[in-house]
């Protein structure tokens, strides 16, 4: 009989949530989990609530049944084994090779290998493999190892739907299809168990493609970060023992080219388009040749690139406005400069500055208000609601007119600085005229793209034209066209 001083604590776990009521149909068939850890408890209240009869394998049922809602049987791995025809290994793969005297009761069924490394792997066998060895008269489906226990009990969720399963029985592996979708799980067919690492390998990742877009976001911050120092902090205390170090922790952060100039990171994202199939293809006269791997890295890590680019302009622009918060040295050089004006005389109002000003911010603000479109515009629930056309009207002639705000907004603030000899501290320029290198360059490079002669090009070689083969693609606005003949002679 189960302890019933323990039920209440293991039912208050899941809390109240869908798996409460239990609702496994008599007659329905019973699938068999070895093992009573978390994945088995979680697991079997999922299967009974989806109308399963469940009998769990433990090596000491007694002590485990407890931990299991009254409607599952708790019984010895044997038993168990008997019992079912499915039947999931909830135990970790390690332990794998003590079940090895349940190969006669397993001969024939189905197992599922839940087990995940505790390290990505490149070279198998996988666990799965392994098991599969170890039974060989059993079919053994990999799968289930992406979800969670806490997932099995709350239920799947967008983000956790899926199920990649991989088996080398067809049979085996569409019962275990067919279960997977009454537990209300999307099933992913990975093809055989020889795509079991994969599979194992799957929940083990880390943010994959975030991390050479925060490679390069980060190593760009600390570039910048350490140039700000030089010139900011090192000079005059190297030519005047003037301490700066207080700027350390906001002004020189804000003033890093990464956080000014996020457009650095947004000039990446518009980059590798310059370079892309269509705009290398130009020079190339083909669109059918292999682009080297970095570039396809790049091209396929825009979008998280574009995100970071969004995060430095939101940092930049809370730390500007927080700038003038810093009584003891903002408010104090605004007083000072101040006091020097009414002392000398001199005219407070200019009227150039004023307007630099307005537009600066302005310009600023637009930037910033487009990045925001594009990041939002990046979440799948949005992308998937515009077409092919929509979204790339958003992410390529808005992020251009981003990028373009946001270069206006730096030479507004830069204005005449970079003709200031005085701005060259240590002969190094001032962190702007950086940011402004491959934001003006990129922008260079897409007008020099939608230049008549070189866009109407890149349109032929999209429909396939290539320059080797001297074939006359005409493009349905060509007025042979218009007229009806199609010329694919050679010109
Ligand atoms: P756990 O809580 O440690 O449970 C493992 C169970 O294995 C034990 O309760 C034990 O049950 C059984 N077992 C059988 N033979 C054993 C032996 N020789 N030594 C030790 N235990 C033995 O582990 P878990 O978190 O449920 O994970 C089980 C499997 O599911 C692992 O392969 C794991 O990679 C996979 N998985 C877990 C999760 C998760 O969220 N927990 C998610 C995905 C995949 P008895 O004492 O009753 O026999």
């Amino acid at each position: 009989m189960p302890d019933e001083m323990s039920r209440p604590l293991i039912r208050g776990r899941g809390g109240p949530g869908p798996l409460e009521a239990s609702s496994s149909e008599p007659g329905s068939p019973a699938v068999g989990i070895l093992g009573t850890g978390d994945f088995s408890r979680s697991l079997a209240r999922r299967l009974l609530a989806s109308g399963y009869q469940v009998v769990v394998g433990s090596r000491n049922p007694k002590r485990s049944a407890a931990l299991f809602p009254e409607e599952a049987e708790v019984t010895s791995q044997m038993e168990a084994a008997n019992q079912a025809d499915l039947l999931f290994v909830a135990v970790f793969p390690e332990h794998h090779s003590t079940l090895a005297e349940l190969k006669p009761a397993l001969a024939g069924k189905t197992l599922v290998d839940v087990s995940n490394g505790l390290q990505i792997s490149r070279d198998g066998p996988s666990n799965a493999e392994r098991l599969a060895d170890l039974f060989p008269e059993s079919a053994v489906v990999k799968g289930f190892n992406t979800e969670s226990a806490w997932t099995l009990q709350a239920g799947p969720r967008d983000g956790s739907r899926q199920v990649f399963l991989c088996s080398d029985s067809r049979k085996a592996k569409s019962s275990v299809k067919h279960l997977c979708q009454r537990l209300g799980f999307v099933p992913v067919d990975m093809g055989p168990l020889s795509s079991s690492l994969e599979v194992e390998n799957l929940p083990l990742r880390l943010f994959p493609s975030w991390r050479a877009p925060l490679a390069c976001t980060l190593s760009l911050f600390a570039a910048f970060y350490l140039y700000n120092v030089l010139r900011d902090v090192c000079k005059p205390f190297v030519t005047a023992r003037k301490s700066a170090f207080y700027k350390l922790p906001v002004e020189t952060v804000n003033a890093s080219a990464a956080l000014r100039g996020p457009w650095v990171t947004l000039s990446l994202v518009y980059a590798p388009g310059l370079c892309s199939p269509p705009a290398c293809s130009c020079g190339r006269g083909t669109k059918y040749r292999r682009f080297p791997g970095w570039l396809d890295g790049w091209l396929t890590r825009r979008k998280q690139l574009g995100l970071c680019s969004f995060l430095c302009a939101a940092l930049h622009a809370v730390y500007s406005l927080a700038l003038p918060l810093r009584k003891s040295d903002r408010a104090l050089q605004l007083v000072n400069l101040a006091v020097k004006q009414a002392k000398d005389g001199t005219e407070l109002w200019v009227d150039e500055d004023v307007w630099r000003m307005e537009l600066y911010l302005s310009a600023g603000i637009m930037a910033l208000g487009l990045l925001s479109l594009l990041a939002v515009a990046s979440l799948p629930s949005v992308s998937g609601a515009v077409n092919w056309r929509e979204f790339s009207f958003i992410q390529s002639s808005l992020g251009y007119c981003a990028l373009t705000m946001a270069t206006v907004h730096t030479l507004l603030y830069g204005w005449d600085r970079a003709f200031d000899p005085a701005q060259y501290r240590f002969y190094l320029p001032p962190t702007f005229t950086l940011a402004l290198v491959p934001a003006l360059a990129v922008l260079a490079g897409r007008l020099a793209l939608a230049a008549p002669c070189a866009a109407l090009r890149l349109r032929r070689i999209r429909r396939g034209w290539e320059r080797s083969r001297h074939i006359r693609f005409v493009l349905p606005d060509d007025d042979d066209c218009r007229n009806g003949v199609e010329d694919v002679s050679g010109v």
